[in-house]
């Protein structure tokens, strides 16, 4: 049995418009599911013989990209964190985070950053130990315009310094976008977008906008003549299906006990893992997360999420990636066997003699950038930086102000140049530590065994290969048998 396809869109966009309202305080698309109703969902249409990765181009597929086969394919997980950065959100995450790749690189993650309440000192620490920053607008608005996107760039790069080349990513507010929100994001030179979400049917791996969107049909985004955007890439939201079949997107954990959420989640998971090996993400909020005064406590919830995380880091070929790393991967895939030593997968972290306020612990002292960073107060606009404080709280039209500090007066912080990056510079002494090709960085990478169980696998210390790959998979399958009869009333 097979639900007619604008059936089943304007399904999923009633439920995926309730997931938002749960998780961002607003609906998306007012009406959209009227208008999937009303039109018959836009239809996708790629030439994989005229699209081909050697000219930049990769067609939407819910398969490996170059002909890979799925169990060469790394399983790629993306674990992905919206809105501003504070010090209990960043806590948070990290601790979600605490887990190792098979090179023995510590798990990373991409943050979607908004200007209000953010602290920009920890975005240069996100971003200096591995992670990527990526944009999401200034004021958090839906269909942003130009200056909404660049502004959120500008303060990204001026007060958490963090290099304008690697601040690639997009995610829209609400994850309400429009072509329009794509055409800007082009214009602009971003990389990707990731705000579309992607069901069971259209589970694709990254691709190029060169032939249009995939995902998001039933907005009527795909058609002929929509948007053709060669060379943006965009990564769907993979949507994790609950015990009644319906797609969540973000913060799963609020629609479930944290068991149902772990439950849901490994099945997705297994669906992708046994079939095309599609990246799964795991996509939050971390104030849900995070405990206040007066609230209920979000320990369980927290909890839950870091286990099932360390519960998919116990598999031998999952890898824990930015949305960058993941496009590097796709622009050049190779085996999981090779992953680990490819260069955007290391972890190397510089060697300084001193602490200088780039948002590492240098002086291996346990304090990052001790005693170096500027505190900026406005009011209700506070926030920690290695740069210069502005004159007056940042706006959306003049989102870097002239400084409090002029150049060569005490104090004055010299602004990261384009050509070195933040790890190595010190915006005290006005120089970039890094002064040739080859300077010093010390291998963060731990010893990780997975298949001799040296990875918490097999915490019995039996130990083999076969036995810790066989406790994840029953627990992986009882969960599949479990769900497998309710999703398919919809979907087979
Ligand atoms: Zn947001």
């Amino acid at each position: 049995m097979r639900f007619h396809r604008t059936t089943i869109a304007t399904a999923i966009a009633t439920f995926v418009s309730l997931t938002f309202a749960q998780s961002e305080g607003n609906t998306m698309l007012p009406g959209a599911a009227a208008a999937a109703a009303a039109s018959s969902a836009s239809t996708y249409s790629c030439d994989t013989n005229v699209c081909k990765l050697a000219n930049g181009c990769v067609c939407a597929s819910k398969n490996p990209p170059n002909g890979l086969s799925p169990s060469d394919t790394p399983q790629f997980v993306t674990v992905t964190f919206d809105d501003s950065i504070q010090p209990q959100l960043y806590k948070t995450a990290k601790r979600m985070l605490n887990v190792t790749n098979p090179n023995g690189c510590s798990g990373r993650g991409t943050w979607y950053v908004s200007m209000q309440y953010t602290d920009f000192s920890l975005v240069q620490q996100w971003y200096s130990s591995g992670n990527e920053i990526a944009d999401h607008t200034f004021s958090h608005v839906g269909t942003p315009s130009d200056q909404e996107i660049m502004s959120c760039k500008e303060m990204l790069n001026t007060y958490g310094g963090v290099p304008n080349g690697k601040i690639q990513g997009f995610r829209a507010p609400f994850l309400n976008y429009t072509k329009e929100t794509l055409n800007h994001l082009s214009k602009l030179g971003f990389l990707y977008d990731s705000s579309s979400s992607a069901l069971q049917d259209d589970a694709y791996w990254p691709y190029t906008l060169d032939y249009g969107m995939a995902n998001d049909c039933w907005t009527g985004i795909c058609g002929a003549g929509q948007t053709k955007l060669p060379g943006l890439w965009e990564i769907p939201m993979y949507a994790v299906l609950d015990n009644i079949s319906t797609p969540q997107l973000m913060d799963v954990y609020i629609s479930g006990q944290p068991e149902d959420v772990t439950k849901w989640s490994l099945d997705t998971f297994n669906k992708h893992y046994n079939g095309g090996r599609q990246p799964f993400g795991i996509y939050v909020h971390p104030t849900h997360l995070t405990g206040y005064p007066g609230l209920p406590d979000p320990a369980p919830k927290l909890d839950g999420l870091v286990s099932l995380i360390k519960t998919l880091s116990e598999k031998p070929d999952v890898w824990f990636v930015t949305n960058q790393q993941l496009l590097q991967w796709m622009k050049n895939p190779v085996k999981a066997s090779e992953l680990g030593k490819q260069d955007y997968m290391r972890c190397e972290q510089p060697v300084i003699a001193k602490e200088i306020c780039n948002g590492l612990d240098d002086d291996n002292n346990g304090n990052v950038d001790d005693g170096l960073l500027n505190s900026c107060n406005f009011g209700t606009t506070t926030f920690n930086t290695c740069f210069n404080c502005p004159s007056t709280a940042p706006t959306l039209d003049t989102p870097k102000p002239a400084n409090t500090a002029q150049a060569g007066s005490a104090g004055f912080r010299y602004p990261l140049p384009n050509d070195c990056d933040t790890k190595w510079w010190d915006p005290i002494g006005n120089a970039c530590l890094c002064t040739s090709t080859e300077c010093q960085y010390k291998d963060t990478a731990v010893p990780v065994n997975r298949t001799a169980g040296g990875n918490g696998v097999a915490s019995n210390g039996s130990g083999s290969s076969s036995d810790a790959n066989s406790i994840l998979n029953n627990q992986l399958e009882n969960v599949f048998l479990i769900t497998v009869a309710l999703v398919a009333t919809l979907f087979l």
